[in-house]
């Protein structure tokens, strides 16, 4: 068996997986790990592999003492990239600019080229290079593949892509719509073709990646013509802590009127908003067993929630004209019964109808959740970010 490795370093944290890039979806990596708290003077690493759980307490000052513990304690199970076949290591990136629209293999030159991206991402591309660097040391002989985030929507159409901000200001300071999530996206609506039993080039379709983050994309033959996250991942849906599309004069108003730095208001709108902000839960599952106990913070936050997301279906329907399928993905996505209700209903009258049966049995691989009268058809795709990195990363090398 050849297998990737996949790392998603971020600034606390580092997560990894050692997975087969040829396994189902569904499949549970052969290895997965997770280094947290890393700067602070308690750490955890956590490995689980074979159907066990490793949990080591030690402080991780830096991401090099964390990837270093955690690749010590896979050998020691016999699980580490040296001792399986691990054909290529990929990581993810989320800003690749203007510059990458496809996976890149790492040398040196790449490596600057992601950190010159750095004012576009400030809390992201430098743990991502950090990721980079220190696998780079510990793992020197594979070939080291970055994934960007937003590569899927790196060409979008101009219309969806640009801002009415003065345009000489906006192209001095690289703003425009880049997107996130794109991985997700793409793996997502990658599989609707055959799903739907049509060529891709014909396919006309609503990806929903509703999880803690939040996006939508409209996706015309295999291309995305517009996504709802924007120039950074706060634009667009209502998510988890996240306000989504808010009127930009808000931000004046807070800063002027408001007392508050603008550290405070980015705190404020990107971790103390969105569902969170409202109802002062971001898991849906806590968010529905307030609405049960007739909490009316928890309903109003849903309410919000489902309104906004509605509203971006309804723009991307009139954008694509014709919607042969409409999907849903990630945490919220592929678990939350109502959310899937709620976002479609009362749209029999534009060919979407939901089965409620159908909406309500669970299963590992994507599957159909509309009515056979249903125009439009309505699925629930699993997404797997790491698998869709391994692959990447695995054909890249192989090239
Ligand atoms: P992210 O990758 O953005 O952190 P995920 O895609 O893993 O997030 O989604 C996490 C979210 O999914 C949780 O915060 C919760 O709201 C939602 N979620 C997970 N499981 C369920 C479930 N069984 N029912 C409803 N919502 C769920």
């Amino acid at each position: 068996m050849t297998y990737a490795l996949v790392i998603n370093s971020g600034s606390s944290s580092v997560k990894f997986q050692i997975v087969d890039p040829t396994a189902d979806a569904a499949a549970e990596p052969f290895a997965s790990g997770l280094v947290e708290q890393i700067g602070e003077p308690s750490g955890r690493i956590t490995i689980k592999h074979a159907g066990d759980k490793h949990v080591v307490q030690q402080p991780v000052p830096n991401h090099t003492v964390g990837l270093e513990a955690a690749m010590k304690i896979l050998d020691s199970l016999g699980a580490g990239p040296t001792q399986v076949d691990v054909s290529a290591v990929g990581h993810r990136v989320v800003h690749g600019g203007m510059v990458f629209s496809h996976p890149e293999l790492i040398n040196d030159q790449v490596v600057e080229m992601i950190r010159d991206l750095i004012p576009l991402a400030p809390l992201h591309n430098p743990a991502n290079i950090d990721g980079i660097e220190v696998a780079r040391k510990l793992l020197p002989d594979l070939p080291h593949v970055a994934v960007f985030d937003t590569g899927f929507f790196r060409d979008l159409p101009p219309s969806s892509a640009i801002y009415a901000i003065n345009a000489e200001v906006a192209t001095e300071n690289q703003i425009r719509r880049y997107g996130f999530h794109g991985t997700s996206h793409e793996f997502v609506s990658g599989q609707v073709p055959a799903l739907l039993d049509m060529p891709a080039g014909s396919v006309n379709q609503i990806v929903l990646h509703l999880g803690n983050g939040a996006s939508a994309s409209a996706v015309r033959g295999g291309d995305p013509i517009d996504t709802s996250m924007g120039m950074t991942p706060l634009a667009g849906l209502v998510m988890g802590t996240r306000c989504g599309d808010i009127d930009p004069g808000i931000i004046f108003h807070l800063a002027r009127n408001g007392g508050m730095s603008i550290d405070e208001i980015d705190n404020l709108l990107n971790r103390k908003s969105g569902v969170k902000g409202l109802s002062g839960v971001n898991d849906f599952r806590d968010l529905h067993r307030l609405i049960d106990e007739d909490n009316d913070d928890a309903a109003l936050a849903y309410d919000v929630y489902i309104h906004q997301l509605r509203r971006v279906i309804g723009s991307y329907m009139i954008a694509l004209g014709r919607v042969d399928a409409i999907s849903f993905t990630a945490g919220v996505g592929e678990n939350d019964v109502a959310t899937r209700r709620d976002a479609l209903a009362g749209l029999q009258h534009y060919g979407i109808k939901i089965d409620p049966e159908r909406n309500e049995t669970r299963s590992d691989g994507a599957r159909l959740i509309s009515t056979d009268d249903s125009t439009t058809r309505v699925f629930v795709v699993p997404t797997n970010e790491e698998l869709a990195i391994a692959q990447k990363a695995t054909a890249l090398a192989k090239q």
